[in-house]
């Protein structure tokens, strides 16, 4: 039995995580959940997965169901440090982070040397503290299995031969910006830019897929999980979203993965690796294909791809900056208190007038995160079109 912690229960992920889970009940066990504030989808998976404890980060939220589950017998962890401590206090095998944003860094770094498994859907630790996570990986000799689609394609496309790489395709579909008219962008709404063609996802992440940051933040995620430079992981747009990514090797051959715009399968997959397991995500009709498009992203219509770009290649904490103004500014257009055309002059102007640390330590990256935000929240009032 696998026992495992999923982190974000009631988000997009954890919902399709349980599924998978439910699945395999001789396999998985649920020992851990939590959720930010959505105690009452929380209460369900409590009834039908019976975990040992759960976290709540709204306190509020936790007050309304303290009693509740005193009465169950099931261990209540409150607050921003809830995570940390229920990680802290029970074992578990596997660790899924489903969680958005800077705010999955500690628990990741809390459950690193206590877990045999780390399944990871949050790309925006990585970004914040790759080298950090990935020393420490490799130090307590955890296994990491990526879950965002295009890092478990590459992940399976690699297989054992990680030196011989030449280059990553990482693919994207455009988001559901791809065909309007940029000098139409500084009207788009959340609700437009939130509805993706072909994935269902939280909203932040659904906003980064419309600025293309999303893409820009995945490719520091490639760089850390597989060891590869920036300038060797090159974006494709593929408006169809069947090649979930490529990987080139030194001989000229290139593996694609290929598949339905599923996230139950790199989430089954991350579970039960190395093994596969049956699932019941439909095959592909090859023939009602037609054809498929791959090109290059325009750059100028989504700057936030080349300024992420920019931030990888200078490396120690301009990625952090990045991270932390970004979610700042997708946070402050989701609010509307912003234009979507504001979100990459905000992240453009917190970068110029940051003062790089390189080789940071975890100190240094929670204290540029911290200013980051501090100084993206500064440029609300002063930005202008
Ligand atoms: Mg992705």
């Amino acid at each position: 039995m696998q026992r495992i912690a999923l982190l974000g229960s009631t988000g997009s992920i954890g919902t399709n995580a349980l599924d998978v889970i439910s699945m395999f009940p001789d396999k998985f066990n649920v020992s851990l959940l939590s959720t930010h504030s959505n105690i009452g989808l929380l209460l369900k998976q409590i009834d039908k997965f019976r975990p040992k404890a759960v976290s709540v980060v709204d306190i509020e939220k936790a007050r309304e169901i303290r009693e509740k589950l005193k009465k169950k017998k099931i261990k209540l962890y409150e607050g921003e440090t809830g995570l940390c401590n229920m990680l802290e206090d029970i074992s578990v095998d596997t660790l899924i982070v489903g969680i958005v944003g800077a705010s999955a860094l500690l628990p990741i770094l809390t459950a690193v040397s206590k877990v045999k498994k780390i399944a990871l859907a949050n790309k925006e630790a990585l970004v914040m503290a790759g080298d950090i996570i990935m020393k420490k990986i490799k130090k307590n000799n955890v296994e990491i299995l990526p879950v965002d689609s295009e890092h478990s394609a590459i992940f399976q496309c690699i297989g054992t031969e990680k030196k011989d790489i030449k280059k990553i395709y990482l693919t994207g579909s455009g988001g559901p910006l791809l065909h309007i008219q940029k000098k139409t962008f500084k009207n788009i709404t959340p609700e437009e830019a939130i509805n993706h063609p072909k994935w269902k996802m939280g909203k932040k992440i659904s906003i980064d897929s419309a600025t293309m940051m999303n893409k820009g933040l995945e490719v520091i995620e490639a760089h850390h999980l597989f060891g590869i430079g920036v300038d060797r992981i090159e974006v494709l747009v593929h408006p169809e979203a069947v090649v979930h990514s490529m990987v080139e090797f030194i001989d000229g051959a290139i593996l694609a993965h290929l598949g339905r715009c599923d996230m139950k399968m790199p989430i089954q997959y991350a579970l039960t690796y190395p093994s596969r397991e049956e699932s019941a995500v439909k095959s592909i009709a090859f023939s009602k294909l037609n054809t498929l498009h791959f090109f290059e992203p325009d750059f100028k219509r989504f700057p936030c791809l080349e300024i992420a770009y920019d931030a990888a290649r200078a490396g120690g904490t301009y990625p952090c900056a990045l991270n932390a103004s970004n979610e700042v500014a997708v946070g402050e257009f989701l609010k509307r208190h912003i234009k979507f055309t504001d979100i990459p002059k905000i992240i453009r102007k917190v970068l110029e007038d940051h003062k790089n640390i390189t080789n940071p330590n975890l100190r240094d990256i929670l204290e540029v995160d911290r200013w980051a935000r501090v100084k993206a929240k500064e440029l609300l009032n002063v930005i202008s079109d």
